[in-house]
């Protein structure tokens, strides 16, 4: 699935993937710019059904397609400041002024709005997204309250519905749709055979497994 995500979004590299053992439902995304990391927790797997995690795939692969990755991790120490203010970085965190903290949580909100659009591209369906969004507003509620969403680092579950269904009726999905078609006929007209160091890889794969370069 992450390479099925990787190929459709057309990400330059795959990301290193973790099972987190955990019963909270969560999926996160980490690193610089040369390196990702994706976690998903086994609490998340359990409460998904296949669509639903393809979606959430697509929408943590969507952070690494847009490079929101390093900023994110600001914005968790940020909202993690407590925790962090005894050592020197938090502590410089901690000068932040208000306003900037503000902005950089809203532009955080956007960047949910973003990764939701890459889940749906994955998807092709608005309904898998939005059963996902659901499910994830049943078990994490506190995400709901509109009242606190300026100092929140997501947007609530029912504007990112709202937002995902407005873009997958505009003309800018059905261009990006035209592209992922044609990224997905050259995947098909991939050998079992890596072009680069002859070595064979799986037919359907665009990455090498041997010396990892991209088919395309
Ligand atoms: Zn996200
Ligand atoms: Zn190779």
């Amino acid at each position: 699935m992450i390479r099925e995500c990787g190929i459709i979004l057309g990400l330059h590299r795959l990301p290193e993937a973790y099972l987190l053992e955990s019963n909270a439902p969560i999926a996160f995304t980490f690193g610089s710019e040369d390196e990702w990391f994706l976690v998903i927790s086994s609490g998340l797997l359990k409460i998904l059904d296949h669509d639903e995690v393809k979606a959430a795939i697509g929408h943590e692969c969507g952070h690494m397609k847009c490079h929101h990755i390093k900023y994110h991790t600001l914005a968790e120490m940020l909202v993690r400041g407590v925790e962090f203010s005894l050592d020197l970085a938090g502590g410089l965190l901690n000068m932040l002024s208000p306003i900037l903290r503000l902005m950089l949580f809203s532009w955080h909100r956007e960047s949910e709005i973003s990764a939701d659009r890459a889940a749906l591209i994955v998807s092709r369906d608005p309904a898998k997204p939005v059963s996902l969004l659901r499910k994830l507003a049943r078990v994490i509620p506190g995400l709901n309250n509109p009242v606190l969403e300026p100092l929140s680092t997501h947007p609530t579950h029912e504007e990112r519905i709202n937002r995902l269904l407005e873009f997958y009726r505009s003309p800018e999905y059905r261009a990006v749709r035209g592209k992922v078609d044609w990224r997905l006929a050259i995947s098909k007209a991939i050998s079992p055979i890596c072009r680069f160091c002859s070595g064979s890889k799986p037919t359907l794969s665009l990455f090498c497994p041997k010396c990892g370069r991209s088919q395309v």
